[in-house]
């Protein structure tokens, strides 16, 4: 089956076409700049074909009927015709309390989508225009959207309330939501095969390290904490957003410097993390560059970042009562050494350390600690899109071939 997977942002939509059964990318791409001068798409085949358009693409169902002429185009296609397109899945940021699992994109759960809007404003309405753009372009063809936060919508109550009135919970459902549920279900599940222990046998960190970043505590399959919150703001220390933070700093930044609601969100969001520590990047190869040249406010950064990580490790440990394996995955979880090594050192009384050799390996999936460790740690690519490929498969071969509307 044929799964379009699509990953719609404000001014970009990034795409796979997985060949789900075979768990084959066919092709992949972006379009971005969309509603922007010099717009751009860009997409390279499984089999190395690879090319660039620009062009103006003024809103989202323009970028995906270029997607799809892309996809149908003789020269560089891999279909030939749109139904040869089973189903779409997309990723969608924000479910809410509403979804526990991937759904089918009927009228109703669109109308729900809606309404968690305000939990979402930055993600929730573009993935909706795609939705809605897909409706146009590839009509009859069943749609599902795979949630952020579905992985985590059955944490306990202890792990999701904040220590504010509970009324705020019930009347603007104030709680911890957590996302890239995606990648830690993904990783969580391969580990259990590359462990070769089924899932309710096993208590995982997982750690998702990319520009966002979050950790999840994986109990028996189920995620039962993790570090995002309300937004995807809370926890880890990230590329630009600062993470865990006493929430009266913020007031009193306020007062201060006199910074409107906006702008404070722009401060926590777009110039803290590694690049408001460091002054120097949000990216963590030029992090660790400068931090080896010597740089004091980059070292500050690497520590901070990777200190958090080891608190939030003996936390989760301690949640589950034990902890039987730490995934990595994410831009600097598959490719830092520096950063799982630090991560792990000083870990032994939890049995977890790293083996350099392994750790510094060419291979992209991987067992990074000693042989016969009490607790392996491992890194795994992350691939959100198959998980929504799989969940759209499983989805719509359950509910029949026909669209809910
Ligand atoms: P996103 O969260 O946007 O999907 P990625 O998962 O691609 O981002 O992660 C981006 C991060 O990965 C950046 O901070 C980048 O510096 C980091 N990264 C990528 N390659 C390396 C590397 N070889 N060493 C250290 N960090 C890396």
């Amino acid at each position: 089956m044929n799964i379009l997977v699509l990953n719609c942002g404000s001014s970009s939509v990034k795409y796979q076409m997985i060949e789900a059964e075979s768990r084959k990318t066919l092709t992949r791409g972006s379009v971005e700049r969309i509603g922007m001068s010099a717009a751009t798409l860009s997409n390279l085949r499984h089999d190395g074909d690879e090319i660039r358009i620009a062009g103006e693409i003024v809103d989202h169902t323009q970028a995906i009927e270029y997607i799809l002429a892309v996809l149908l185009s003789k020269n560089h296609g891999v279909i030939s015709d749109r139904g040869q397109i089973h189903a779409v899945g997309h990723r969608v940021v924000h479910g809410g309390e509403s979804f526990s699992g991937s759904v089918l994109l009927t009228d109703d759960v669109i109308k729900i989508l809606r309404e968690n809007i305000e939990l979402a404003p930055l993600h929730n309405p573009h993935n909706l225009r795609g939705i809605a753009a897909c409706d146009v372009s590839l009509p009859g063809i069943p749609q599902v959207g795979v949630f952020d936060t579905a992985f985590h919508v059955k944490m306990p109550k202890r792990a999701y309330l904040y220590g504010i009135p509970y009324s705020l919970y019930t009347q603007y459902k104030i709680r911890r939501y957590g996302f890239h549920g995606s990648s830690h279900r993904y990783v969580a599940e391969r580990a259990s095969t590359l462990l070769s222990r089924p899932p309710e046998d096993l208590r995982l960190i997982t750690c998702h390290l990319g520009n966002g970043c979050s950790m999840a505590a994986v109990d028996r399959g189920s995620s039962v904490d993790t570090s995002m919150g309300f937004t995807p703001l809370e926890g880890l220390l990230m590329g630009t957003r600062s993470g865990d933070i006493d929430a009266s700093v913020i007031l009193y930044v306020m007062g201060k410097e006199g910074l409107t609601l906006g702008e404070a969100t722009t401060l926590l969001n777009k110039h803290s993390g590694l690049q408001g520590i460091s002054g120097i990047s949000s990216d963590m190869r030029e992090i660790v560059s400068e931090m080896k040249n010597g740089d004091k406010k980059a070292t500050y950064a690497f520590e901070v970042f990777t200190y958090r990580i080891k608190k939030y490790i003996g936390a989760y440990a301690a949640a589950m009562g034990g902890v039987d394996g730490v995934v990595f995955t994410g831009g600097i979880g598959e490719n830092s050494t520096d950063v799982r090594s630090a991560c792990c050192s000083n870990m032994e009384f939890l049995g977890i350390a790293v083996d350099e050799s392994r750790n510094s390996s060419g291979e992209k999936e991987k067992f990074i600690s000693p042989e016969g460790a009490r607790t392996p740690v491992l890194v795994i690519p992350t691939n959100e899109e198959l998980v929504i490929a799989i969940d759209t498969m499983r989805i719509v071969s359950e509910k029949g071939s026909v669209s809910a509307r």
